[in-house]
């Protein structure tokens, strides 16, 4: 609330419409009750000014939750509800984890060496890996690397291996 001081007694008057003090009757004239109406207006316009500053935080603030719940939705949803192309990518690595571990297994002398990291040429269910010779080596019975080569044919939504390779030998 707005006030201004009595002329007379320097006592804070609130109420606009008063024609003397009414403390000390002092005489309030026309142009001191106009000062005191406009102080209070202003009053009243900065507390509307203020609360519509709230109100639009508040909007603000309710606006951002709602995007980060969205967006929060969204990532959840898309990593425990794999799209079609990350199911396919993801049977596609397992199925040439798979070729990898078994073309391993196929080393008869010495440790194995792992066939490195090679692209699926195969179209549709079909995954098809396939290793040059001397992409990755084997001991033989003298302990000496031999460069293999292999390559290793299935499908990818059942992760079954139909053809396996070795040296251009077929192994299955
Ligand atoms: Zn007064």
């Amino acid at each position: 609330m707005a006030a201004v001081e009595c002329p007379g007694c320097k006592a804070n008057i609130t109420v606009p419409d008063l024609i003397n003090c009414p403390l000390c009757q002092t005489y309030l004239n026309p142009p001191f009750l106009r000062e005191l109406r406009e102080k209070e207006a202003r009053v009243n316009r900065a507390a509307a000014n203020a609360q519509r500053i709230q109100g639009a935080k508040q909007w603000l603030i309710l606006a951002v939750f709602g995007v980060v719940i969205v967006l929060g939705g969204y990532l959840v949803y898309s990593v425990v509800v794999p799209s079609e192309g990350q199911l396919q990518a993801r049977k596609v690595s397992a199925a040439l984890l798979a070729c990898q571990q078994r073309i391993a297994g196929l080393a008869e002398y010495g440790e194995a060496e792992t066939p490195p990291y090679v692209k699926n040429f195969g179209k549709g269910d079909e995954f098809y890996f396939a290793w040059q010779r001397g992409s990755f080596y084997f001991k033989n019975g003298f302990g000496a690397s031999v460069p293999m080569s292999a390559s290793c044919i299935g499908s990818v939504s059942t992760g079954e291996i139909r053809q396996l390779t070795l040296n251009s030998k077929p192994v299955i």
